[in-house]
């Protein structure tokens, strides 16, 4: 493995990672500011109690089939490079998950169950985990293991404190295999061999 440093992670490469995305799953990747109708769904999100308005246009970006709308444009430099990485490999995460479960069962359940919500949520949070760790042990020499407060992490999503329970459950499982060097989502694995961190 060749050592990273964290200036390799330009604008530019967030740009291309975004393209290579596209490509591979076959996904729309836009900014949410782009779309009027992301200020319509923001009323509805919030008028369903799911997530406040402004959070859910500032902070959030959401994956709508193939539709992947993120709250920056790639390769801004609004946000760090490596948050924008983590950003695109969590959407795509839920792409995966849709394509496993099929469009109108995700659709369904995403929407109705905070239970299966949670733990939806805790798979692609795994991405953010693994991701962040393979950089940080390609730039730093040692890989970091964020910690996950799925509870707090949850909040704006609308889960209960069971469904939080679950979801810590999963993520804390992906960081015990990660702390044994163990990196198990094909998009983590992915994205870190073509940077040259796995
Ligand atoms: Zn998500």
């Amino acid at each position: 493995m060749v050592k990273r440093t964290e200036q390799d992670l330009t604008a530019a490469a967030v740009e291309q990672l975004a393209d290579r995305l596209r490509i591979q799953y076959g996904t729309r990747v836009r900014a949410k500011e782009e779309a009027p109708a992301m200020h319509a769904l923001a009323h509805l999100l919030d008028a369903l109690g799911v997530q406040d308005h402004d959070a859910f246009l500032t902070q959030y970006s959401i994956t709508l089939g193939y539709d992947v709308w993120l709250c920056f444009r790639p390769g801004t430099d609004q946000l760090a490079p490596i948050q924008q990485v983590k950003a695109l490999g969590h959407e795509h995460e839920h792409v995966v998950i849709m394509q496993a479960e099929g469009a109108a069962a995700y659709g369904m359940l995403y929407a109705t169950s905070p239970a299966w919500r949670a733990v939806c949520e805790a798979r692609c949070y795994t991405v953010d985990l693994e991701l962040h760790w393979l950089w940080t042990r390609a730039t730093r020499g040692r890989g970091v293991v964020q910690r996950y407060d799925m509870a707090a992490t949850l909040a704006p999503y609308g889960c209960r404190a069971g469904d939080c329970v679950a979801a810590q459950r999963v993520i804390d499982s992906a960081a015990r295999v990660l702390r044994r060097g163990g990196v198990g989502t094909e998009l983590a694995q992915r994205i870190g061999r073509w940077r040259g961190w796995l």
